[in-house]
């Protein structure tokens, strides 16, 4: 073996960079090996339109990123690296289609008015909301920053025993399983705050009927009145940056066009990777492997170094609904029709409302190009005017509610051929989403200097973990989430093979910035084997 590393990690995503940047700082020797020509996986920020104009391609939005653990640990450095965050005092809205829109704001005082603004009686049905989220947040955002198949996640568990008791524990639990839907229409009175809250289960992959998609809801809203929606200043691809700095600083390594295809497995144990160029780099103490199962089963691993049914089920990991994103750049800022704050907020939903959500998912999910998606209008220029010339605008558009393979048009217009995302059907979608946007934005159509868009296919072919372009690596339903993520034979980090860990948007966590994948993994790595802490804890013992 010409080269070995105490870690290397196969694939460059924000769970592999963290994760990375982590062991280097803890004095691992750590290589990361990323296929394409840029590190960063869903991260990237390019001129995909006009000379001026940065677009962050894929992801965008950094609030996962900021209140995570791996930026609780390496922000000030990545900071001393020249990643900064900018943020917002409005950072989501809803529009409907009569003009009315709904905001989500910064404080709970704001959110209680604004609520309050459109019945009543939902101020204080927002407050009620808080009082009873607040004690137990740490519980609630503890499913999601715990290795729940761990001592840490009993620990989880033994607390809220202590904390709730019995019962108390049996109704928290049952609470997590409840849909956005129950959630929402058990809480609020006006349709305006379902619609204002209800398309951001879309953005954990799961739709308003899905079960624990009223759990995600609760902990999105509290996350963005607290935390807002930060982005880096110049786009995504700084953070990107930031990090692959910070683990060379460190003696850590990070190339690009470098496809792993087999991890190499002695006695058990994963001892290498071998590329596509029949280059083999050795991994003295772990090979983390930011992949799908799909690829980790179906290529990196032999026949032989799991048992066979496991494969299998690995093999069978389910991916969820497809994505398209829309890049527009604009002569000038759009002038939305409608509330003035319209133009200042950084993600503006354009739907009906719940039910529009819920049938465009449903449409989506039976294969269905849906009649009137959920359009997400993201605002970067709201907080970063470096991002396009001066006076334009630009928008970051998205669409959650698509079929990898498309079996009709719920509008009955556009003809689904044989089913795959040819370059007519993405552009015909985007038009019905551009005039659509159109009827609310009166000035877009004519400010439209040029527009890329991103079918679920281009997704997949920009990033193989984004299987069937599905944006968040596979499906989210609850039983390929939290206990069971990625699938319920092998849940959590760990693998049957010793040294081999599974990271990134497959595992729990799950998919968006947080890293917490890899800041999971880089713990449990840089925990110090059990027999250097007993030594610790005598040595402490003679000092006393
Ligand atoms: C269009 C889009 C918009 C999104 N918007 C947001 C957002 O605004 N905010 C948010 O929080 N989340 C967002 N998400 C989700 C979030 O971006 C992803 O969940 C997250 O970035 C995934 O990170 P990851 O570490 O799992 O790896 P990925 O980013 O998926 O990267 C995996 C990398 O591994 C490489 N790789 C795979 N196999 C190999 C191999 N065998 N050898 C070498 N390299 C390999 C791939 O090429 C890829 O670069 C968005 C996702 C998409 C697709």
């Amino acid at each position: 073996m010409a080269r070995s590393y105490d870690a290397v990690v196969v694939g460059s995503g924000i769970n592999s960079l963290a994760c990375a940047a982590l062991l280097a700082r803890g004095g691992w020797g750590v290589c990361v090996l990323e296929r394409e020509d840029e590190l960063g996986g869903a991260i990237r920020t390019a001129e995909i339109t006009e000379p001026g104009y940065l677009h962050d391609v894929f992801s965008a939005w950094h609030p996962l990123w900021v209140g995570g653990a791996a930026h609780a640990e390496l922000g000030e450095e990545l900071a001393a690296r020249g990643l900064e965050y900018l943020n917002t005092e409005l950072p989501t809205a809803t529009l409907f289609p009569d003009g009315e829109s709904a905001f989500l704001l910064r404080t709970a005082d704001a959110n209680a008015e604004e609520l309050e603004r459109h019945a009543g009686g939902d101020g204080e049905a927002w407050g009620r909301m808080l009082e009873s989220f607040f004690p137990n947040a740490d519980l609630a955002f503890g499913v999601l920053g715990t290795e729940l198949w761990s001592r840490a996640g009993v620990g989880l568990g033994l607390k809220a025993y202590r904390r709730l008791g019995r019962r108390g524990l049996a109704e928290f639990v049952g609470e997590l399983t409840i849909s956005s839907r129950d959630w929402l229409n058990r809480t609020f009175e006006s349709e305006r705050a379902h619609g204002l809250l209800a398309p951001w289960v879309l953005h954990t992959g799961l739709g308003p009927d899905a079960a624990a998609s009223g759990y995600m809801t609760q902990v999105i809203a509290v996350a963005v009145q607290e935390g807002g929606m930060p982005i880096p200043r110049g786009g995504g691809a700084k953070l990107v940056a930031a990090l692959e700095r910070l683990i060379s600083d460190h003696g850590g390594v990070c190339e690009t066009g470098r496809d792993v295809e087999r991890v190499l497995v002695e006695g058990g144990k994963a001892t290498a990777v071998r590329l596509a160029d029949g280059e083999a780099v050795g991994a003295a103490r772990a090979v983390i492997a930011n992949v799908t199962p799909t690829q980790l089963y179906g290529r990196l691993l032999a026949d032989g170094d799991v048992p066979p049914a496991l494969a299998a089920k690995g093999r069978g990991f389910r991916y969820g609904r497809g994505e398209m994103q829309i890049h527009l750049a604009l002569s000038e800022p759009p002038r939305w029709d409608g509330d003035g704050r319209l133009g200042r907020t950084a993600i503006v939903h354009v739907t009906p409302g719940l039910d529009g959500v819920s049938r465009a998912v449903n449409e989506a999910e039976r294969g269905l190009l849906p009649a009137e998606a959920t359009i997400v209008a993201g605002q970067p220029l709201t907080m970063d005017a470096s991002r396009a010339p001066e006076g334009a605008g630009l928008l970051w558009i998205q669409l959650q509610e698509l079929p990898s393979r498309v079996r009709g048009d719920a509008a009955g217009e556009l003809d689904a051929g044989d089913g795959t995302w040819t370059e007519e059907l993405r552009e015909r979608y985007a038009d019905r989403i551009v005039t659509r946007l159109a009827r609310q934005i009166p000035n877009l159509e004519s400010a439209i200097k040029a527009r890329t868009v991103l079918s679920p296919a281009d997704l997949e072919r920009a990033n193989v973990n984004l299987l069937h372009g599905d944006p968040y690596a596979g499906s989210l339903a609850l039983d390929q989430n939290f206990l069971w993520r990625p699938f319920a034979a092998s849940p959590g980090h760990t693998t049957a093979v010793e040294r081999l860990w599974h990271i990134g948007a497959s595992t729990h966590p799950g998919p968006g910035l947080g890293a917490g994948s890899g800041a999971l993994v880089a713990e449990q790595l840089l925990r110090a084997p059990l027999p250097k802490r007993a030594l610790g804890r005598v040595r402490g013992l003679v000092r006393r």
